[in-house]
């Protein structure tokens, strides 16, 4: 009983109680973006006890984060830490008694399912609508519900998706929204906006770990015009959704794949390259190699490598490549080509 004392004003809250809180000890949930979003929902779940929070991650910290990334500090920038890292860090320093595991990985068609599969719940702390649909795509695939936000401005919105009960995102948002459209990166996200958002993700997640009732709206608002909106999706089923109905998960299907190898982040002028093929940096051999043409910082996870004033790439072990300080995809491909080859 003494390991359930610091969540004593959790007990004291009915709908969860001891039987819920020993629920939360036992679940498994998996974060998908450690950005505004997911920073405010890993630090939820792990303060409330959730006995398993995968957090799943591609970038690393900067300063411009710190606006509204309330898991990061300056040091975490100046060391160019992944964010997955630098939560990790923070997390196990809030809860040691819950497992906080962090992955570095961008999340794609080839290691989607096996990063998601086995958790209770999934919770979409992304930036961008491909990853969502992949997301969905995997959720009702694996029969895993998963709890969507997003958050751009002064609006956000968030919905709960459950395989076998609800409509899925799909039969909601049937296409890909194309082009970027608004991104914080056009137009700006406020941190106060991401705060709710991201805490109404992780109540409607604990309710789904101790098996209380969920939200059936989808729910948007806008906090800087203090208006919000709620929509009743239950009956929201299209008849013709490919992946609740059809179970023809396209996000997962190379063959139907419309994405492209690169991919522009939000957090302006950078874009993300994506090798071909799976590729492995050996990051020493590669600050060997570079150390004549720019400066080069390296920790255990990254090599940062600054050309000249303007641009700098990091380099992951994975493969991937940023490329910070770029106008386009053509730029940054140039600087690729010209320091790791097509
Ligand atoms: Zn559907």
């Amino acid at each position: 009983m003494e390991s359930l004392n610091r969540y004593s004003r959790q007990l004291l809250f009915k709908p969860i109680g001891e039987e819920g809180q020993r629920k939360l000890l036992n679940s498994k949930v998996v974060i998908v973006g450690m950005g505004a979003l997911g920073t405010v929902i890993a630090n939820h779940l792990v303060r409330s006890g959730v006995g398993y929070v995968r957090m799943i991650d591609r970038d690393l910290v900067e300063l411009s984060n710190l606006q509204r990334q309330s898991l990061y500090d300056e040091e975490d920038a100046a060391e160019n830490l992944p964010k997955v890292i630098a939560a990790e860090r923070k997390l196990k320093k809030v809860n040691s008694t819950v497992k906080v595991e962090a992955v570095i990985a961008d999340l794609h068609l080839g290691n989607a399912e096996e990063l998601l599969s086995g958790f209770d719940v999934i919770v979409d702390g992304t930036d961008n609508f491909s990853t969502r649909y992949l997301i969905n795509d995997v959720a009702f695939k694996l029969g895993i519900p998963w709890v969507h936000g997003g958050a751009v401005s002064s609006r956000g919105m968030y919905a709960v998706f459950i395989p076998g009960k609800t409509p899925c995102y799909r039969c909601l948002f049937p296409q890909v929204p194309s082009g970027l459209g608004e991104t914080c990166d056009t137009v700006g996200v406020l941190s106060p906006l991401t705060d709710i958002i991201g805490s109404f993700e992780s109540v409607e997640t604990l309710k789904l770990l101790v098996g209380a009732d969920h939200n059936p709206n989808l729910e948007q608002v806008d906090i800087w015009f203090a208006s919000s909106l709620q929509m009743d999706i239950s009956d929201g089923h299209n008849p013709e959704c490919p992946t609740c109905v059809h179970q023809q998960f396209e996000f997962l299907d190379r063959s139907s794949e419309v994405q492209t190898s690169y991919a522009i982040l939000c957090g302006r002028d950078t874009v993300q390259i994506n090798p071909k093929h799976l590729a492995q940096f050996d990051l020493a051999q590669l600050a060997k190699q570079l150390k004549d043409a720019g400066t080069v910082k390296k920790n255990s996870f990254l090599l940062r490598f600054t050309p000249n004033d303007s641009v700098s790439m990091v380099f992951f072990k994975d493969g991937r490549v940023l490329v910070h300080g770029v106008e386009d995809i053509v730029e940054a491909r140039k600087y690729y080509s010209q320091y790791v080859g097509s």
